[in-house]
C-alpha cells in the first residue's frame, strides 16, 4: 500500500516515522519549505521518548506533486484544519478513484470540506490520543503513548478501514476500529472547544483555568451548546460524562500544559483551528436554528486575537 502523509508537522512526523519504521511505503508532502528542505537533507529527526532517531523518506511540496506523478492508496492527513481546502486543492493529482483519505484532525465537520476532493465512501474519520510537537523545521518531540480510533464514513469503506487498522497495529499506533466514531469526534471536540479557546484567550494553562470559580459554569454552558447541535446530527452526547471528562484535566498530569491553540496563537502567532471547533458549532447551530451564543462569541474573540497578533 502506498501511503502519503499530507502535512508533516508534529503529528504527521509521528505517524510517518512509526509507519516507516514498521516497513511501510511512506511518502511525505508538506507545504512549509523550510521543513521540506530540512527533511530532504536530514530526514525527520525525532526525540522519540528520549532516544534520538532519524528517518529519511521522499518528500515533496504540494506544488511538486503533479509533476512527480505521485499517487497514493492512502492519504493520512495531518494538516491544520484551516489548511485543508488550500492544500487539497493543490494536490488533487494525488487522489485517484481508489485513493482513501484518513482524517484524524481535531474538530468537527472536516467531511464537509473533504467531500470536494474525495468520495465520501473513500473517507475514514477518527481521533487520536497520540501527541507530538515541533521544535524546529524537520525536528519533532514524540513523547508518551497514545491510540487511534477510526471508522469508515460510509458502510462501503469498512474493509479498507479495517485494513488501515491492521497496518496501524503493525506500526504500534494502537488502533481501534470504532462502531461510532462520530460520537468520539464530538466528545473530543468538547475538550478542544472548552480548554483550547479559553486558555488561548485568557492566556493561562489548563490547571490555572480549572482553579477559577467560573470554570464549571463556562464548561457546562459550552458543552450544552455542542450537545444541542450534535443532536441535530444524530449524536446524543452524555453532557455530564463529557463535563467530568474535561474537568478531569484540571487536576491531571496535563494541568500545567498550555493547549495547542495557546501554543499556536499566543506563543507562535499562527492562525487557529477555531473555525472547525466552536466555529463549526456556531455555523451548524445557525443552520439548525439553535442559538450558540458562547461558541459564537468565543470564535469571534479568537479571530479578533488572531488579527491583533497578526497571526499567519
Ligand atoms: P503542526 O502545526 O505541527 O503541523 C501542521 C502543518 O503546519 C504542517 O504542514 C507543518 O509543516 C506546518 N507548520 C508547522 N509549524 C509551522 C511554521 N512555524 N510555519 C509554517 N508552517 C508550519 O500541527 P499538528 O500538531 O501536527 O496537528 C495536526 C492536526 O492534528 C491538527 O488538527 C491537530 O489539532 C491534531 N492533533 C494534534 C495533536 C498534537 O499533539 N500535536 C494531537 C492530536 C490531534
Amino acid at each position: 500500500l502506498k501511503i502519503t502523509v499530507l502535512g508533516v508537522g508534529g503529528m504527521g512526523s509521528r505517524f510517518a516515522l512509526m509507519l516507516h519504521q514498521a516497513g511501510n511505503d511512506v511518502t511525505l508532502v508538506d507545504g512549509w519549505q523550510a521543513n521540506v528542505d530540512a527533511i530532504r537533507q536530514n530526514g525527520i529527526q525525532a526525540n522519540f521518548n528520549g532516544k534520538q532517531v532519524a528517518a529519511k523518506m521522499p518528500i515533496y511540496t504540494p506544488a511538486e506533486v503533479a509533476q512527480a506523478g505521485l499517487q497514493a492508496d492512502l492519504i493520512v492527513v495531518f494538516l491544520k484544519s484551516n489548511q485543508l481546502t488550500a492544500t487539497f486543492s493543490q494536490v488533487r493529482a494525488l487522489i485517484g478513484k481508489d485513493t482513501y483519505v484518513l482524517c484524524l484532525l481535531n474538530g468537527i465537520g472536516h467531511e464537509d470540506v473533504l467531500e470536494e476532493f474525495v468520495a465520501k465512501d473513500h473517507l475514514i474519520l477518527g481521533i487520536t490520543m497520540w501527541t507530538a510537537g515541533m521544535t524546529g523545521p524537520g525536528q519533532v518531540e514524540l513523547l508518551g503513548d497514545g491510540e487511534v480510533e477510526l471508522q469508515n464514513f460510509e458502510p462501503a469503506g469498512k474493509d479498507f478501514a479495517q485494513q488501515v487498522v491492521d497496518i496501524f497495529q503493525g506500526a504500534g499506533l494502537n488502533p481501534h476500529y470504532s462502531e461510532n466514531v462520530k460520537y468520539s469526534i464530538w466528545r473530543k471536540a468538547c475538550v478542544n472547544g472548552t480548554l483550547n479557546c479559553l486558555c488561548a484567550l485568557l492566556d493561562c494553562n489548563i490547571g490555572e483555568l480549572g482553579k477559577t470559580a467560573e470554570a464549571p459554569a463556562l464548561l457546562h454552558t459550552i458543552i450544552a451548546e455542542f450537545a444541542a447541535v450534535a443532536v441535530k446530527e444524530g449524536i446524543k452526547l452524555d453532557t455530564e460524562e463529557v463535563y467530568q471528562h474535561v474537568a478531569a484535566t484540571f487536576t491531571a498530569d496535563i494541568a500545567d500544559h498550555y493547549p495547542s491553540m495557546h501554543q499556536d496563537l499566543v506563543q507562535h502567532h499562527r492562525r487557529t483551528e477555531i473555525g472547525f471547533i466552536n466555529g463549526a458549532v456556531a455555523r451548524k447551530g445557525q443552520k439548525y436554528g439553535i442559538a450558540t451564543p458562547y461558541c459564537t462569541l468565543l470564535t469571534q474573540m479568537v479571530h479578533v486575537k488572531e488579527q491583533l497578533l497578526g497571526a499567519k
